[in-house]
């Protein structure tokens, strides 16, 4: 069996172990077919996250179900499933206030996670944690639900009227991703806004995007160009650094809309708030992932998957196994925006 295996002090080793993961109640076992890597697990690897309060590495897979537990609803051995929420408890207060993606928690419905070979994911009456893949969907492009499904979110929260004009601080997957829905939901023009010229160059490349610019003041002129003087109807934050979000409430207009779609990790020294109040911002947080998915494999997000499955393609890097920890170094160093692993 293959494994990445993530040591203490955020090392990480390929490993063969001889023994296959056992079979647990209420869980079923999955043959790992691709796992993406995420900024929560590149998070893990530099220390901002603590490994010894994760019982799982690798939450982006794609596989096909191999064995299952008594109890298990509508998942069987043979069926090709995507790593993400798709049945909550329906009873819990979560649940019952509009919230169930908070029904559970990831570190209950995963483990070992899609950095090994075979993983174990919940699937109970009361929550599963798979989504069946379509045959239009390829495994690598299947390993991109949960990152999608976490940007559809991103997309609902931005709450666009068509035409609108959005700027995208962050050239990541997660704000590409959004800001290809944007697209096929109707936005106006797309900017995205990103500090490194390479990933920048990535960007234009793709051809998604109305203009691909820097965090500067020739990018802001771009913005106003584009958007008029008062700015976007629409800002998502999804760099992830604080003190952008504080930039992002410039960018916006009077009265527009300002998505905080990131893992924030310290705070805004001498934040102003001003702005909030005299531009009658609003200001929302997206924290994925949405509970968008269902057990039948029946979501829009699955839907738009097939829809939007080109250029998802152009933010793709695949990486056998054996290059997985060079992977790691693309993921980190920006050379990739979505580096997936195949098993
Ligand atoms: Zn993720
Ligand atoms: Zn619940």
């Amino acid at each position: 069996m293959k494994k990445i295996a993530l040591l203490a002090g955020g090392k990480l080793e390929l490993r063969y172990p001889e023994d296959e993961i056992a079979l647990q109640d209420g869980m079923v076992k999955v043959h790992v077919s691709a796992c993406g890597i995420c900024g929560s697990d590149l998070a893990l690897l530099s220390g901002k996250r603590d490994v010894s309060k994760e019982l799982y590495f690798g939450h982006e897979f794609s596989g096909v179900v191999t064995e299952v537990s008594k109890g298990s609803v509508k998942i069987e051995p043979g069926m090709r499933v995507a790593s993400e929420v798709s049945r909550t408890c329906g009873t819990c207060w979560y649940c019952l206030n509009g919230l169930s993606e908070y029904c559970r928690s990831l570190n209950d419905a995963i483990t070992p996670g899609g950095f090994t070979e075979y993983t174990l994911a919940r699937s109970t009456p009361d929550y599963s944690f798979l989504s069946p893949v379509p045959d239009a969907i390829d495994d690598v492009t299947a390993a991109l639900m949960e990152p999608t499904n976490c940007a559809y979110q991103i997309a609902m929260k931005a709450n666009i009227k068509p035409g609108d004009n959005v700027v995208v601080y962050g050239l990541g997957a997660m704000g590409i991703i959004a800001a290809i829905i944007l697209r096929h939901l109707g936005a106006g023009a797309i900017i995205c806004v990103g500090r490194r010229p390479a990933r920048q160059e990535k960007a234009r490349q793709t051809g998604i995007f109305d203009a691909v610019v820097g965090n500067d003041e020739a990018g802001m002129a771009v913005i106003r160009e584009i958007c008029g003087e008062h700015g976007a109807d629409v800002v998502i934050e999804a760099t992830g650094t604080p003190s952008v979000l504080s930039q992002a409430m410039t960018t916006a207009r009077y009265g527009g809309r300002v998505v905080a779609a990131s893992v924030y990790h310290g705070t805004i020294p001498e934040f102003d708030p001003l702005p909030i109040f005299r531009r009658e911002l609003t200001i929302v947080g997206a924290k994925g992932p949405g509970a968008f998915l269902r057990t039948d494999g029946s979501s829009a997000v699955v839907h738009m998957m097939s829809l939007m499955k080109d250029d998802l393609a152009k933010i793709i890097r695949v990486y056998d196994f054996k290059d997985a920890l060079q992977a790691f170094e693309d993921a980190k160093s920006g050379e990739a925006i979505k580096a997936v692993i195949k098993f």
